[in-house]
Formats: C-alpha cells, structure tokens, sequence
C-alpha cells in the first residue's frame, strides 16, 4: 500500500526527467502529459529545490571527485606563458605515466574527452584504408568502430554477445590468417562500459605473439586505467586512452594518451589527417613544458592531485581496493537473486557492475526512482540493454560506505519497482564481505592495535 503510494507521486515526476529537463527547472516549465499519469500538473515552485544531503553519484564516470581535487582546482586565472608553467607541466606529463604503468611511453594531455583520446590513437599511427581489427561487445566499442569508419579504415569487425570480452582465440586465429600482414593494429576496449566485462589485454598480446603479427595494440582504457591493472609497457600496449572523469576522478575535460616507441616510429608514415590531436605538434613544444594551445590550468592541478592520491595509496593497492568494491558489489546482486549481464567470472569488472533486472520489470523506472526518491545516480542500460539492466559506477574515488549507499539505494529502488527482494539481501551480503576483507587505514594501523 505505502509503495502504491509513494510510487504514484514520484513516478509522473519521473516522466519529465526523461524530456532532458533540469530538476531545477522542473516546477515552472513541465507540461503535464496526462497519458502518462493521472497526477495534477506540477505548480510553479516559489524557489528552486535542492535536496539536503548529497547526490550519490554512482554512474561508472563522471564520478565523484575528492575535496582534495577540488581544492587543488580551485585556483584564480593564471598565465602559462610565466615561467613556473614549464616545469609543472612537464612534471604533469611525468606523473601521468604511473596510471598508465609504463616508463617507456611518451604521455599526452589533451584537452578534450575519452573520444578524442580514440581519434588521437588511430589518426597518428594509421593511414586511410589500412586494416584494423576490433571486437564489438557494447556500445563504446561500437562508437570506436563507427569512428575507424568514418576515418576511411577498413575494420574487421569481431562481433562478441553484450556481456563477453575478447576472445583471444579468435583474436590469433585472425592473425595467424592474415599471412601477408595486412593488418596494422588491433583495437580493444579493455573495460566496456556499457556491460561491465574487462577484457584480458595480457591475453590479447599473447594471442597478438602466438601468431607473431606485427600489429600495433591500441587500447581503450577509459574506464580502466587508474582503477583496474594496466601495464602499458608488460602488456606491450603501443596507444593507451583515457578520460579525466573516469578513474582519475576529475570533471570531465582532458584526454591521456600514452604511445610506445613503436606507436611513435608508426606516426612517421601514418597518413590519416590529424590537425587538434597531432602528436607532432605535442612533440614539437612539450620536452621544452610548452603547448601547442591553451591548456585547462585547472584541470591540469586537479589532475597532480589525483595521481597524487594514486601515487600515495599504491597502484597495487587501488587494484585490491577496486577488486574489493566490484566483489562486493557482485556478492549484493547474488543476494538479490539477480544475475550480472557478465556471465563469465574471468571478465567482470571491478570498474562497474552491471544488473540484469527480472522480466517485466523496465530497468529505467529503477534508475528513475533511485534519482527521484534517493537522489541516487545509477546508469542506465545503454542501446540494445536498455530498459533490461542497470549499472552501478564504483570506479575511482570510492570506498566501502560510499558504496554500501548505492547497495541500499539501489535495493530500495527495485523493491519500488517491484523487483522481489527482501530489505537488506543486497546490502547484508556486501557488508558480510567488506568486513570481512577491508583493510585499515594505512595512516590508521595504531589506533586499532
Ligand atoms: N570508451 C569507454 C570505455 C567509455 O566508457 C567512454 C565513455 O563513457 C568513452 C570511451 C567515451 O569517452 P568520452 O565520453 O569521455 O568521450
């Protein structure tokens, strides 16, 4: 009876958000529309509404950024052509390398997002109709495959089910094939972000030299590095890519792209035009701390935070740390009784975890009410998942309890929607688990002796 009723003033709510309107905007401009609901049109609001508390922000990127990153960008308007500019962004640059785990690459900075890191990748190593092979099991994959074509490359294209990573069988069978190396590179995205599956870019390279293909290895690691194992120069990755709003846990707004020595020796004959992403351009003014155009100061001292973070707890650490979220975050859907869309243990990410919802049930009314009611972000299911699952975000800056809030709002959500779950399935499994494997504080260690 109670959630009838409370599902009944939310949910018409829940219809205006989906038109794109701000929840500030809100009272004054929806239009009610009755074949949705039979609730009365929404009244012009005397002030704009923020709810107490904080938003729970839980999608897998933009994530939530640490206060110590936003003081570090809090910064008045400086000049980059004073001389402190030089040193502090060749030390950006230098720092930049631990997410990666490489010391042998060359590091970019771009302004832009995750996309232009991928146009970055494939303009400066590869030329108009050369040959790419890349798997397609989500829609970012999807997206980077459109942009190889749109680019006048020819792409093989490995189609894998929604919720499968690369096969590395395939991935040599295809190579062994190619018996005149035809092909210039194989593209993966390591962590799809539409599915929750982490591909094994280890695997791939040991498939890549079990056929002893010359390819170059171009991968997407934009919600993987910074939070998952990455280990650009062990893996021989010759192009990695990312974001700043994903592991990094900064606003959205730079790209990183790191190139091999055989990444740089491939833009010397590579023809694809490239203008705003040249990697010459970077090459000609960075060794010296310049730019080619303005950079976002900001974001660049977010940024030093950040790796500072990452540098201080350990790589190691924050693999272990992202690990244990993911398990715990699976252990709670097992407790639902739900099942992830990832079925192969080998490929489920600790970046995100990705819910399959019971039939009948519409995945976007939980996300929906989650907002509406919990002022809990989840992501939604993307493309042909959509309305079928939805995802929690539990990459970068991210701890037990933090999580432990998406858990409960996420449980609440679904019993809203009417999911049949008992109060505290989810949650009492995950807990069961974090007390279980959770560590103390580094800093903290005397204070529980
Ligand atoms: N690749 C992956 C795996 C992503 O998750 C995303 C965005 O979510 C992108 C690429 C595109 O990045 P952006 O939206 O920053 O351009």
């Amino acid at each position: 009876m109670l959630r009838e009723v409370s599902q009944k003033r939310v949910l018409p709510f829940l219809g205006q958000i989906t038109r794109g309107l701000s929840a500030s905007a809100l009272p004054e401009q929806v239009q009610y529309d009755p074949q949705t609901s039979s609730a009365p049109t929404p009244q012009p609001a005397p002030f704009s509404y923020v709810p107490p508390g904080r938003n729970h922000l839980f999608v897998p990127g933009p994530v939530n950024i640490h206060e110590r990153v936003l003081r570090a960008m809090h910064v008045p308007g400086q000049n980059h052509r004073d001389p402190w500019f030089a040193q502090f962004f060749k030390d950006c640059l230098e720092d930049s390398k631990l997410m990666y785990g490489t010391k042998e690459a060359t590091p970019f900075i771009f302004s832009g997002t995750g996309t232009g890191g991928w146009e970055a990748a494939l303009c400066n190593t590869l030329s108009p109709g050369d040959k790419v092979v890349c798997f397609r099991y989500g829609l970012f994959s999807h997206l980077w495959i459109d942009m190889m074509q749109r680019l006048g490359l020819d792409v093989q294209v490995v189609d894998r089910p929604w919720g499968e990573g690369a096969n590395e069988d395939m991935l040599e069978d295809i190579l062994r094939k190619d018996t005149e190396k035809k092909i210039k590179a194989v593209a993966v995205v390591h962590n799809e972000t539409t599915t929750g599956v982490t591909s094994d870019i280890a695997g791939c390279r040991k498939a890549m030299d079990a056929a002893n293909h010359p390819a170059l290895l171009l991968v997407d690691g934009v919600s993987s590095i910074g939070a998952l194992e990455f280990r650009m120069d062990e893996w021989r990755v010759d192009v990695a890519v990312t974001g700043s709003q994903k592991a990094l846990s900064l606003p959205t707004g730079l790209a990183f792209v790191a190139a091999s020595p055989k990444a740089l020796e491939a833009m010397k004959s590579a023809k694809l035009k490239r203008v705003y992403y040249d990697f010459a351009d970077m090459l000609r003014t960075n060794p010296s701390g310049n730019v080619p155009y303005t950079p976002s100061l900001a974001m660049l001292y977010g940024m030093r935070e950040s790796i500072k973070m990452l540098r201080e707890e350990g790589m190691e650490n924050v693999f272990a740390r992202h690990h244990r979220l993911g398990e715990g975050a699976r252990r709670a859907v097992e407790g639902w009784g739900l099942k992830l869309l990832c079925k192969n243990p080998r490929w489920r990410s600790d970046s995100l975890t990705v819910v399959e919802v019971p039939e009948g049930v519409d995945s976007n009314k939980i996300v929906k009410t989650a907002y509406a009611k919990y002022d809990l972000s989840l992501g939604i299911g993307l493309a042909q998942i959509n309305g079928k699952v939805f995802r929690i975000g539990h990459l970068g800056n991210m701890n037990e309890l933090m999580l432990v809030s998406a858990l409960a709002g996420a449980e609440m959500a679904m019993i809203d929607a009417g999911v049949p779950i008992k109060p505290g399935s989810g949650v009492g499994k995950a807990i069961e688990y974090w007390h279980q494997t959770s560590s103390v504080i580094k800093t903290r260690e005397s204070l529980v002796q």
